[in-house]
């Protein structure tokens, strides 16, 4: 946190407007052009907010991933864009603010960010955002991470949120064929912890039928290793997933869909309600905490507070702020705001609603104020 403990959108902004013209001055024409044309300069940030890609597919061949249905391949490929290019396009998306009070960023996604082709690529990308944004980041993986590469990656990032992912164990020889056997991932989160790190445990997905089964032992050992936590995540299926599930003997699942798919892509949730519920008491027992999601992990690695959705809040105090500062920030930007504060959320009226201006004022507003943020017309 910044200005102990008081945001100031407007310091916010000129910290983003002169790293990005730092940046600028690094790269020559044709380079930022490719990093401006790139997603990471353009899209919105998801609930957990940005998503890093240092690659695009991967090879552990997981039978429940929706990557596969999406046309992302299974041959990984690192990222075109160098390390400076990549914060280059963070810095320059309108929906992003940089600094530790800025947009947490998720690494992975559509890859497995420690693959033998990927993690170059992941290290350099972390490197260079911790070195000219330093926000919020976070991992998440199954690789298995050998002492020295737990202790690089604490040199280059010594506050980043580690997510180790681990959500079933005998079955993971059939449901991971290609990922390293949980053996390994925990020795992952041990020698993480050893290095320092922020290690939370990631029991995704929830698959009804096994999760029960395994799930007490893998909290039991995660608990044992120290890890700060858990975040249990849902199974989303598509038919094809329900068919590869099915040829390795899980069948059923279609009935505890959530819906009916509105097509052969669509991601149902499968309801894992009852599991979840056993599993967080199990967590309790363990005195495990139980982070609501991802973006909470990121959020107490690195000892802020957030109250951005219904979830939380999570983590520490929520910063104060000034409506006043974030209207005279706003309009800068050239958008005439009024900010009214309501109860723990925000709404922010704005005299011309353009969608676009919307978003970015929702993003700005609530990523800075870490908090809900609401948009209306002012009349
Ligand atoms: S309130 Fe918690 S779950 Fe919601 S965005 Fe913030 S950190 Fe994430």
């Amino acid at each position: 946190m910044i200005d102990s403990q008081v945001v100031r959108l407007s310091t916010l902004l000129r910290r983003k407007v002169s790293v990005r013209e730092e940046l600028a001055s690094k790269l020559n024409r044709k380079e930022r052009k490719e990093a401006l044309r790139d997603g990471h300069a353009i899209r919105e940030p998801r609930p957990c907010g940005l998503t890093v890609h240092p690659g695009r597919g991967c090879s552990y061949g997981c039978l429940y991933c929706y990557i596969w249905d999406t046309g992302v391949p299974t041959k990984p490929e690192p990222y075109g864009l160098d390390g400076l290019q990549l914060t280059y396009a963070i810095a320059s998306n309108p929906y992003t603010l940089v600094g530790e009070d800025g947009t947490f960023l998720a690494f992975g996604s559509i890859t497995e960010p420690f693959l033998p082709r990927i993690v170059d690529k992941t290290l350099e990308y972390l490197g260079s955002v911790k070195r000219y944004l330093g926000n919020p980041s976070q991992f998440s993986t199954k690789s298995h991470l050998k002492e020295d590469q737990a202790k690089f990656i604490a040199s280059i990032d010594p506050s980043v949120s580690a997510l180790i992912t681990i959500p079933v164990l005998k079955w993971a020889a059939k449901l991971e064929p290609n990922a390293p056997p949980p053996e390994l991932r925990f020795e992952t989160i041990r020698n993480l912890l050893d290095a320092g790190l922020h290690v939370a445990l990631f029991m995704r997905p929830l698959i009804p039928g096994i999760s029960e089964v395994d799930g007490p032992e893998i909290l039991k050992r995660a608990a044992q290793l120290g890890v700060k936590g858990i975040i249990f995540g849902g199974l989303r299926v598509t038919k094809n997933i329900l068919v590869r599930l099915k040829g390795i003997g899980l069948s059923g699942l279609e009935t505890r869909m959530l819906r009916e798919p509105k097509g052969p892509r669509d991601q149902v949730p499968i309801d894992g309600r009852v599991v979840k519920e056993l599993l967080v008491n199990k967590a309790e027992e363990l005195n495990l905490k139980v982070y609501p999601s991802a973006c909470s992990a990121n959020v107490s690695a690195h000892h802020l507070g957030c109250r951005m959705c219904s979830m939380g809040p999570c983590g520490g105090p929520i910063p104060e702020y000034d409506p006043e500062e974030v209207e005279q920030a706003l309009a800068i930007l050239g958008i005439d705001a009024k900010v009214v504060p309501r109860g723990p959320k925000i709404v922010v009226y704005l005299r011309k609603v353009k969608v676009r201006n919307a978003r970015k004022v929702k993003y700005l507003v609530s990523t800075a104020t870490k908090r809900m943020v609401g948009i209306r017309r002012l009349r």
